[in-house]
């Protein structure tokens, strides 16, 4: 962890919660809620938001069974103790939704662009805008927002910091912060920098920084293990000095009161 001066900004004991992690219900994740739970707990974590991936996009009585099962999570698992847990999902840009309406009765709804539901091929980064613009009527955070660019409009930019990717950036901060919209800092995307992912997220957080988006960390976890696991995450932050009062997953305020949305 980085040091500034003789202080540490921001330490591991500051972090509250863990906001994006799957279960064995996102099909090639390991572990179950209880053993997520028994993890978090460990960690010594207040909050844990469930965010299996919603795939149930075939019939409609699929998707209604899913919202079902997503929105009873939170009143089955929470016994009282901590952490409490958060039912939420995450969703596809570009993914068929029967009744968008009732994504309303998940708590928790980052979105973000994953290889299974649109051709990558042919998204420009121009349309990718577009389309997290238009996800804001129904999605209160996006996800991992460096993540599948290098392979989007026949692999155009690559790993390339280009001018049209910061640019593209610098739009998806703007359309954050005037949306309201809380934007994710991946662990796994600067953990396994897969494909350049954890070279743009280093790029665009200091715009965030800058423009004073607010932001949450996410393990991305797939494994209990890896539940609460902020290493990177929070050596890029303090590296960034990024203000303390913009993440989500310091302020128990925020993070109670999302319990009530
Ligand atoms: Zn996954
Ligand atoms: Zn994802």
């Amino acid at each position: 962890m980085l040091i500034k001066g003789a202080i540490l900004i921001l330490q591991e004991n500051e972090i509250l919660a863990d906001m994006h992690t799957h279960t064995i219900f996102s099909l090639h994740a390991h572990s179950t809620v209880l053993e997520n739970i028994q993890a978090a707990k460990s960690r010594g974590l207040k909050f844990l938001a469930v965010t299996d991936h919603f795939y149930q996009d075939g019939s409609s009585l699929n998707q209604k069974n899913e919202v079902t099962r997503i929105r009873h999570l939170e009143e089955t698992v929470n016994l009282g103790g901590e952490p409490y847990v958060f039912a939420g999902a995450e969703f596809n840009i570009g993914q068929e939704i029967h009744k968008r309406h009732q994504l309303e009765l998940l708590r928790w709804r980052p979105i973000g662009l994953h290889a299974w539901f649109i051709d990558r091929k042919n998204l420009t980064l121009e349309h990718l805008l577009e389309l997290f613009d238009e996800a804001t009527g129904w999605h209160n955070a996006f996800v991992h927002i460096e993540r599948e660019l290098d392979k989007l409009d026949n692999h155009r930019h690559g790993k390339a910091l280009d001018s049209e990717v910061k640019n593209f950036f610098a739009e998806m901060v703007a359309l954050a912060k005037a949306k309201n919209i809380w934007l994710e800092v991946n662990e796994s995307s600067i953990r396994r920098n897969s494909g350049g992912d954890g070279d743009r997220l280093r790029y665009w957080i200091k715009l965030a920084r800058d423009n004073g988006n607010k932001i949450y960390l996410g393990s991305d976890a797939h494994f209990a293990g890896r539940v609460g696991d902020f290493k990177f995450s929070l050596e890029l932050l303090n590296e960034v000095d990024y203000p303390k009062n913009l993440i989500l997953n310091c302020d128990y305020d925020q993070l109670a009161a999302l319990r009530s949305i």
